[in-house]
């Protein structure tokens, strides 16, 4: 009798630690990088003809960053990039890249634009580029508001963890919004793309540039959709367009829970900066170049409370979906001699600005 209760028991435990195991991913909460890395895999896993992970580069720490690739199948594809994590600390970033791959994952099954928008374009999808940085927020309360990498800076230099990753990029690099001592959290680095991090991005994003509609960057906080340039002086060729698309997502984020989101070049609405990946980006020829800065506006900043992912991310969803859709529509639906003609006159006028800067 004895044994047969404990053998039940142990059954029991057995059924139970099974179903812990099938858990459902919860994407309204913050998850560490090892629940992030599980919850590739398993999505990978889960729609295998849809998810592939590219890995293309290696931190300083010499950890891997990859990549979510996602859509079905086809010939000519454009590219959608979104990355999240750049900066450490900004935690409701990597939880919006998880639900908005969850989300267009679901959405495939069932809509029929989105099915479209999978088989003309890829989604490649970086859930946290600055896997060391993020690492380091998640060790102890003192190391929550961590910001940048984790490199050494130059010789002497009192700090570990030096380089402000969003002012690593070839662009306009080192010229403003930068401060040059190295502890500082706006330390461009030692030179343009130093860091591997940045060094990741520009290799793997140059090869594919031509391709990419749209490179958005995910960040926190302020409720801002930021277009090129962060220099008061470059100015985007496309900045109307830029600007139209990016009210009309404001609009779309405010239907969901009510926020304001401010929206225009980075010097206009929040400070002049140089070095950003969007700005590099929008000079490799990518026309939809947004940094989105979520919730909130300064009440808890970077740490964002756990029962305010769902509205932010949901409405952040909102706001990448008329961007990306807007994308969709104009290369797929919109090719006219018109289309063709502005498209030239946006090589050009990169061209200048690139002689420019
Ligand atoms: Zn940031």
């Amino acid at each position: 009798m004895h044994r047969t209760l404990t053998f039940t028991r142990l059954l029991l435990c057995a059924a139970l630690a099974a179903a812990a195991n099938r858990v459902e991913h919860d994407y309204f909460k913050y998850h560490d990088m090892p629940e992030i890395t599980k919850w590739k895999s398993d999505i990978a896993a889960k729609y295998k003809d849809k998810v592939t992970i590219v890995e293309y580069g290696k931190t300083y720490e010499n950890r891997t960053i990859d990549l979510l690739k996602i859509g079905v199948p086809g010939t000519n594809k454009k590219i959608i990039w979104m990355d999240c994590g750049i900066h450490a600390r900004e935690w409701i970033a990597p939880a919006f890249c998880q639900y908005f791959v969850k989300t267009i994952l679901e959405k495939s099954t069932t809509d029929s634009k989105m099915q479209q928008m999978m088989k003309d374009m890829d989604f490649y999808v970086t859930t946290v580029l600055n896997v060391d940085g993020y690492m380091h927020t998640w060790t102890n309360q003192s190391n929550r508001l961590w910001r940048k990498n984790r490199s050494p800076g130059p010789t002497g230099c009192d700090c570990l963890g030096t380089t402000d990753l969003n002012r690593n990029f070839y662009s306009n690099w080192g010229t403003v919004g930068v401060n040059f001592s190295c502890c500082s959290q706006t330390y461009p680095g030692k030179s343009a793309v130093s860091e591997p991090e940045a060094q990741a991005v520009t290799q793997f994003v140059e090869k594919i540039s031509k391709d990419v509609l749209a490179f958005l960057t995910i960040h926190s906080y302020g409720q801002l959709l930021l277009i090129p340039y962060g220099h008061p002086q470059v100015i985007a060729p496309n900045q109307d367009e830029l600007m139209e698309v990016g009210l009309a997502a404001a609009e779309a984020i405010k239907k969901v829970h009510g926020k304001d989101y401010k929206v225009g070049t980075s010097p206009t609405i929040l400070y002049a900066n140089s070095g950003s990946s969007r700005d590099w980006a929008r000079l490799q020829g990518i026309p939809y170049c947004f940094t989105f800065e979520l919730r909130d506006d300064g009440t808890h900043g970077f740490e964002l409370p756990a029962d305010q992912i769902k509205p932010a991310v949901e409405e952040a969803y909102s706001g990448a979906l008329h961007i990306i859709t807007h994308a969709h529509h104009k290369t797929f639906n919109g090719a006219t001699a018109a289309g063709a003609a502005t498209l030239w006159a946006t090589v050009l006028a990169a061209v200048v600005t690139k002689l420019l800067a």
